[in-house]
Formats: structure tokens, C-alpha cells, sequence
């Protein structure tokens, strides 16, 4: 099925405007509407925008994608195209042939394997699929993921990260269930019986690449505590934390605090 949404009335009044194919229509794609002699024509391989229905404390990058998607897709000049996949249903040259310009928008549509050993191990995942698993991309809809562990390792600490770990220690029956993630994967999460998540890093807190919005949602999952390792944020430097830029300051603050709660409630649970 294609599901094609033509809001270009206005625009064909246009004489002889700049037709221009937009592949993606992800945060890349929505932001490339520029003159407004030209038309766009966004093509999608999925049929509708690919994010859960963000909810408090859940995909929260993701409903600045919503918004944007919802101004782009009013916007008189912009048919979108979705439910066609280019490179199989058409060619790039068949684009190319009847646009005047086409801008590739695609993402990240394969993983970056790190070549290290165990990578290829049952039960090793990239986020790009398991994100793909719950936000219901056809090709990642039967991943194979295993919730009867108890512990879940994450490799990274961006907000990708936050995001999966979140995932995966949220009340999926209280929380997860009044967004839209997919049914499947709902299913499985309600019986996951992952209690640790461990979010690893190769270097220390300062350069940590997630943001303080998503990192504050996590330490306030219900039901849930954030630990990090106090060793490392007691080493920064007044100094140093008083020179950084804004953002990265406050975040850096509340690490700081986060981590000076671990040790007291690890001390507190040590005395007992
Ligand atoms: C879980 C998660 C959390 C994140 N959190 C944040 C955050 O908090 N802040 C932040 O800044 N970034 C965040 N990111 C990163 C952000 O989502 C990406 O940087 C951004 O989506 C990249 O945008 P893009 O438009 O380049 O690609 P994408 O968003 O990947 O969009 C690609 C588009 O191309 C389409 N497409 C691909 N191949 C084809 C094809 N052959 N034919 C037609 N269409 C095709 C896809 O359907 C899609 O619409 C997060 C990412 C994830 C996965």
C-alpha cells in the first residue's frame, strides 16, 4: 500500500517550481524545506513516522520529530510519500530522472560493527535494531531479544543508551502501555526479568554524550536507582566543572550528585 498525503494545492498554482525529492523523513529530512518556489516530495520507507508516542520520561528527543513532522507534513509545498522503500520499490535513478534536485536523508540504515570479538554472539544487539523492535520497523519486528536474564549491558553512553535502558527497566504494564510501542514487544517486556542494567563507557563522566533532560528522566524511573561510580566524578575539579559551558556544567552537577547519593545509600546498605 502506498499512503500518499497530497497537500500541495496552493503550490501547483506555483509556475514551473523546483521539484525536490527528499528520501527520509527523519529529523535530517524534515529540516530541508528551504525556498518557497520549491516543491518537496518526502519519501518514507515506513508509512508513518518511525517513534513510540512519547510519553513523560519516555523517547523525549522524539516528540520535537513529532512536532516537526506534524508542521512539515501541514506545510502546503510538501507531499509526502510514504511506504516506499528506494533502492527496491524505485531506483535512485527513476528519482533522479524526474526531480530536479534529490536530497538523501536515509540515517543510519545498517550498524557500525566495531570488529571485536563476540560481537557476532547470540544475544549481542545493536541499538539501531532493538530500538527498530519496540518502535516497530518491519525487518526488527522478530528480533530475538532475551528478557529471562537478569542483567542487560549497554555499550555507549549517549542518549541512544538512555534510551534502551530506560526501555528496559520502565513499568512496561503502568507506563509503557499507554504509548504507542509496538504490541509485540510490549508483550515480551511485561515479562522481562532484567533488574540490572550496567551502561558502559571507555572514558569518565565528563565525556559523557547523553543530555541532562534524558539522564534526569532516568534517575526518576519509577521503582528504580541510578548508580553511578563515585570514584571518578569525586575526581573533577572544581575548577574545571566552574569552566564549563552551561549544559554541560548542570549536567556535570547532577552526575556529580547523583554519584554522591550512590556512595551514601551504598554506605547506608553496608551498615545494615
Ligand atoms: C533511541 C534513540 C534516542 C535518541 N535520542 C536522541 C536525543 O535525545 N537527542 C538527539 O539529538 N538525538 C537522539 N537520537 C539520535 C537521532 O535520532 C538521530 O541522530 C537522527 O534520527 C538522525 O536523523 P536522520 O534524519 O539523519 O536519520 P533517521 O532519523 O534515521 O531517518 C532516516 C529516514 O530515512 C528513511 N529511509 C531509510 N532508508 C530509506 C530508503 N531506502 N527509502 C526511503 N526511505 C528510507 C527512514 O524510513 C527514515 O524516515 C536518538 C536516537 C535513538 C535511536
Amino acid at each position: 500500500m502506498v499512503c500518499s498525503k497530497h497537500l500541495s494545492q496552493s503550490a501547483q498554482c506555483l509556475q514551473n517550481p523546483i521539484r525536490i525529492a527528499v528520501v527520509g523523513s527523519g529529523p535530517s529530512g524534515l529540516r530541508i524545506l528551504g525556498s518557497h518556489k520549491h516543491l518537496y516530495i518526502l519519501f518514507k520507507r515506513q508509512g508513518k513516522p518511525n517513534h513510540a508516542k512519547p510519553q513523560r520520561g519516555l523517547v523525549v528527543c522524539q516528540l520535537n520529530v513529532i512536532n516537526s513532522f506534524t508542521t512539515t507534513a501541514l506545510n502546503k509545498r510538501v507531499t509526502f510519500m510514504g511506504n516506499i522503500s528506494i533502492g527496491s520499490d524505485i531506483s535512485l535513478q527513476q528519482i533522479r530522472d524526474n526531480y530536479n534536485a534529490v536530497v538523501l536523508c536515509y540515517g543510519a540504515a545498517q550498524d557500525r560493527k566495531l570488529n571485536i570479538e563476540g560481537e557476532d554472539v547470540s544475544h549481542v544487539i545493536s541499538a539501531r535494531r532493538f530500538v527498530g523492535w519496540y518502535n516497530g520497523v518491519p525487518d526488527d519486528r522478530d528480533l530475538d531479544i532475551d528478557l529471562n536474564c537478569e542483567t542487560a549491558v549497554i555499550i555507549g553512553q549517549g542518549n541512544v543508551a538512555i534510551d534502551c535502558a530506560r526501555i528496559l527497566l520502565t513499568d512496561s504494564q503502568q507506563i509503557l502501555s499507554n504509548t504507542d510501542i509496538t504490541k509485540h514487544s510490549l508483550e515480551k517486556l511485561s515479562k522481562s526479568n532484567i533488574k540490572n542494567v550496567y551502561i558502559i563507557g571507555r572514558r569518565g563522566p565528563m565525556q559523557v554524550s547523553f543530555t541532562i533532560k534524558e539522564f534526569r528522566e532516568l534517575t526518576k524511573l519509577m521503582n528504580c536507582k541510578t548508580i553511578m561510580s563515585s570514584e571518578e566524578c569525586d575526581q573533577i575539579p572544581q575548577t574545571i566543572l566552574e569552566s564549563l559551558e552551561r549544559p554541560k556544567k548542570r549536567l556535570t552537577e547532577l552526575i556529580i550528585k547523583v554519584s554522591k547519593e550512590s556512595s551514601t545509600d551504598v554506605e547506608k546498605n553496608a551498615k545494615k
